[in-house]
């Protein structure tokens, strides 16, 4: 039986993606090969729990939604999460896989949709991102830049012309929470006719800065 390392298992609303609002299942695994100077989920980085495969579909099956999200931490970081995608695709359910951008997507099932993060400047991180990932995206996947500054906004611009990522997959641009104010990001983006989905982290608006929402 596939085991996995677990950072936590809850019920919220899913509050980034273009599913942002739904009520969500999250499967956060721990474990992450970055250190992203605005990490959130400083949490997660450590080794987490053991979990059998079993036991991580109870807790999916004790919830009645059928919208799972696997996060982390890196979740591609541990093999098994293969046999845990099986799983949930066999019982239907639809998947958003949370990725930080850095490692390979193209073993995926199609069905699984991406949310992969292509890492701003201001992260520290951008070294890391395997570019090779953009040519796997489809229609229905969608990138993320988390924006702390004008200069990872003029950076995530250039990008999305560089690689057309507008006619790949949805776009999505999130200030980093408390850091870059909201209205700002939006006058960029709208004095730029950009046609990105301003995104905000719905779950922190919602409760706050903590863990399991
Ligand atoms: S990739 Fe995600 S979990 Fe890993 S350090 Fe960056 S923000 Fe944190």
């Amino acid at each position: 039986m596939p085991n996995l390392f677990i950072s936590e298992l809850f019920y919220s609303i899913q509050g980034e993606s273009s599913y942002a609002g739904l009520p969500c299942i999250f499967i956060r695994l721990s474990g992450c090969n970055l250190r992203c100077k605005w990490c959130d989920t400083t949490y997660a980085l450590s080794k987490g729990d053991v979990y059998s495969l079993d036991e991580i579909m109870s807790f999916v099956h004790k919830h009645k939604v059928r919208l799972v999200c696997i996060t982390g931490g890196e979740p591609l970081l541990q093999p098994n999460v293969i046999y845990l995608i099986k799983s949930l695709l066999n019982e239907n359910y639809k998947i958003l896989l949370e990725t930080n951008g850095s490692l390979p997507i193209n073993k995926l099932p199609h069905s699984v949709i991406k949310v992969m993060d292509l890492k701003c400047p201001g992260s520290g991180m951008t070294g890391y991102m395997y570019w090779k990932n953009i040519d796997y995206l489809s229609k229905m996947d969608e990138v993320k830049f988390v924006i702390g500054s004008r200069e990872d906004y003029d950076w995530t611009k250039d990008i999305i012309l560089k690689y057309r990522l507008i006619e790949r997959c949805k776009v999505l641009c999130s200030p980093v929470f408390n850091i870059l104010s909201p209205q700002l990001l939006a006058s960029w983006i709208l004095k730029d006719h950009l046609p990105v989905r301003l995104q905000l982290q719905l779950h922190k608006y919602i409760w706050g800065e903590r863990r399991g929402v």
